[in-house]
């Protein structure tokens, strides 16, 4: 929860100036003008004239267009003022009024109270105002972090015990990770526990595994768990307009931990700022960056371990983090936060389940297995698509057809119904899918079908086999990884052998199969030629891989070679299968492009009897 709490109905600065330029506006054109002259009578020339006549005048001033004069009224003294006219006799008639004729204005003094109120004032006006509004924004500062001054402030937000509200008990699976946290959590407890034998605790710990494995529902977890102040800034925080400004953000953060200290600090994303700096600094443009990453580890190096602050950080991108915050007394120690196994998939699923109403007969080790090389987050979603399948179908609880359809939907896009095939485009369709499927049946070590379907989906593929392991794997021999590859290219080797023409329909399969093949020769020293030599190196292994190259020229011609070879293989292998089991390739098809959709029990019920046997 968010501590700093926004005061309620700030108003805009725009609104305090326009409140200043109409006051000044009001005493400029209403107070001093009256102030001014508000004892001053204004008469006309003639009646001045007869006053004068009248002996009623006894001193009058000349200062510039009027005349300043004292006129006695009803016995009182008047000031009074008319405009001055080209009048050549009128010192003559004063001096023969006796009317004392001064130099200055009797008002003259006044000056001195016009200027105060026309400069003065508004100046200390302006002044007050001003130092009010900075007193405003400064105090301000720490609860608006887009405020205008608020630059370099971190925008941090504590967490505390009570308000975060998610345990460890939330976290499935990721047992590991969630031993090695709570170790952390429990020094920061018992720091005396640990001071005795002499151990102190690793400053930093890096969170590191693909998106959506729960690294960032962990942090909070912690928080949950922790009794201290948990900081957490994402790292995209930092990143500032100003050169500088991501610096003083991350000098501020630490200040603000070390004096809360004992605490947690979380920075997620960490790869925002913490990337590998240029060596030559030709681009000049990451400055900015290289400073915050500059004063994050400074401040990293800084601390006092045993203060007991401990600084997380997560990230999906570890290779590509400066190997600086690496080092040890940075973030040395390491928690992988891998993608579920099957187990954990289970739990993970039950965690979320928990939150909707389920059917009694939902079997969730099915569910798990179907759902392989899912992350937490798809299978959060699986959950939920779940649950909406079953709203939709007005049902109050869901089945296990609706989360086999949500596995569908999160792993390949919604059905769409309204998309028709063509007749001729539904058999090929069929066609290809059974290609695909009889190849994998009929090699030994491959997957079983799970369940076969036409029905087009929104992602664009126009069919799709679901392939599901019995076990899991952690090791793939070169065998299975060639009856990979022939399955791919089973789907083409179908559409060839009974249209005599190849489709575009193939072109994911073909991606698949290049991806294999040639990691096993660049990679997995799968191949005699190259023995364990690695042709590529491999970056960003947990957001996909991206290869690069690592060999000569001439190496990888002969790669682009052996990859040809590999797959071209495969394809005549695929081939030669479905030639061997034409009929059954028939008999599938027809099926599928009859029901649309197969499961894998149908599937083997038609391939394991003999012939002519199913209508
Ligand atoms: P990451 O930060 O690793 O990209 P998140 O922590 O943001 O992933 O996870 C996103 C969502 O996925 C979480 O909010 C949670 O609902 C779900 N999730 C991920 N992993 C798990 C897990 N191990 N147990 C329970 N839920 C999980
Ligand atoms: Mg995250
Ligand atoms: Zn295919």
């Amino acid at each position: 929860m968010n501590l700093g709490n926004k005061k309620p109905g700030k108003r805009p600065l725009y609104v305090y100036y326009i409140i200043a330029a109409v006051v000044i506006f009001l005493l400029n054109f209403l107070v001093l003008p009256s102030i001014q002259e508000g004892s001053i009578i204004t008469t006309d020339y003639s009646t001045f004239l007869s006053n004068v006549e009248r002996g009623n005048v006894s001193e009058a001033t000349v200062d510039g267009d009027y005349i300043y004069y004292q006129a006695s009224q009803d016995g009182r003294e008047v000031q009074c003022k008319t405009v001055a006219m080209d009048d050549p006799n009128l010192v003559e008639r004063l001096r023969q009024a006796g009317v004392k004729m001064s130099e200055t204005a009797p008002e003259r003094q006044s000056i001195i109270l016009t200027l105060i109120l026309s400069y003065l004032i508004p100046i200390a006006i302006f002044i007050l105002l001003g130092r009010w509004l900075s007193k405003k924004m400064m105090s301000s500062m720490g609860d608006a972090p887009g405020g205008m001054m608020s630059f370099g402030k971190s925008n941090a937000k504590v967490y505390v015990k009570s308000t975060s509200g998610i345990k460890f008990s939330d976290v499935a699976g990721e047992d590991e990770a969630k031993e090695l946290l709570t170790e952390i959590v429990d020094y920061l407890h018992n720091p005396h526990k640990y001071a005795e034998i002499g151990a102190s605790m690793p400053k930093g710990a890096l969170l590191v595994g693909p998106p959506g494995t729960g690294k960032t529902l962990l942090a909070k977890a912690v928080a949950g768990e922790a009794e201290v102040p948990f900081f957490s800034i994402s790292g995209s925080e930092f990143v500032e307009m100003f050169v500088g400004m991501g610096a003083a953000k991350v000098r501020d953060l630490f200040k603000q931990a070390n004096d809360k200290a004992p605490c947690i600090v979380f920075i997620d994303e960490i790869d925002t700022i913490g990337k590998k700096r240029d060596g030559a600094g030709f681009t000049g443009g990451n400055d900015e960056r290289e400073q915050t990453l500059n004063q994050l580890l400074t401040e990293m190096d800084g601390f006092d371990g045993s203060k007991g602050v401990v600084i997380l950080a997560a990230t999906n991108r570890p290779d590509s983090l400066d190997p600086a915050l690496l080092r040890p007394g940075r973030f040395d120690r390491r928690i992988p936060v891998e993608l579920p196994d099957l187990q954990g998939r289970e739990e993970i699923l039950k965690v979320h389940a928990k939150k909707i109403k389920i059917a009694d007969s939902v079997r969730f080790d099915e569910i798990a297995k179907a759902a392989a090389g899912a992350s937490g987050a798809e299978l959060a979603n699986i959950v939920n698509e779940a649950a909406l399948r079953a709203v939709r179908d007005g049902r109050k609880f869901a089945t296990q057809a609706d989360f086999e359809e949500s596995i569908e939907v999160v792993i390949a896009g919604y059905q769409k119904k309204n998309r028709v095939l063509s007749n001729k485009e539904k058999l090929i369709v069929s066609y290809h899918e059974i290609g695909h499927a009889l190849v994998a049946a009929k090699q030994t070590d491959s997957a079983p079908v799970h369940k076969i379907t036409i029905i087009p989906r929104t992602s664009g593929a126009l069919g799709y086999t679901m392939q599901v392991d019995e076990k899991e794997h952690f090791l793939m021999s070169k065998e299975e990884l060639e009856n990979k590859i022939a399955t791919f290219t089973g789907g083409r080797a179908a559409e060839e052998l009974i249209f005599h023409t190849i489709t575009t329909g193939a072109s994911n399969d073909i991606e698949q199969a290049t991806k294999i093949a040639r990691a096993m020769i660049s990679r997995y020293g799968m191949s005699d030629e190259f023995d364990m030599v690695a042709m590529e190196n491999v970056t960003n292994q947990y957001l996909g891989g991206d290869a690069s190259l690592a060999c000569s020229f001439e190496t990888q011609t002969i790669l682009d070679k052996k990859v040809v070879d590999l797959v071209s293989t495969q394809h005549q292998k695929a081939l030669k299968i479905l030639q061997d089991n034409i009929g059954k390739l028939h008999e599938l098809a027809k099926y599928l492009y009859e029901h649309e959709t197969i499961t894998g029990e149908e599937f083997m019920r038609i391939l394991e009897t003999p012939e002519g046997e199913i209508g």
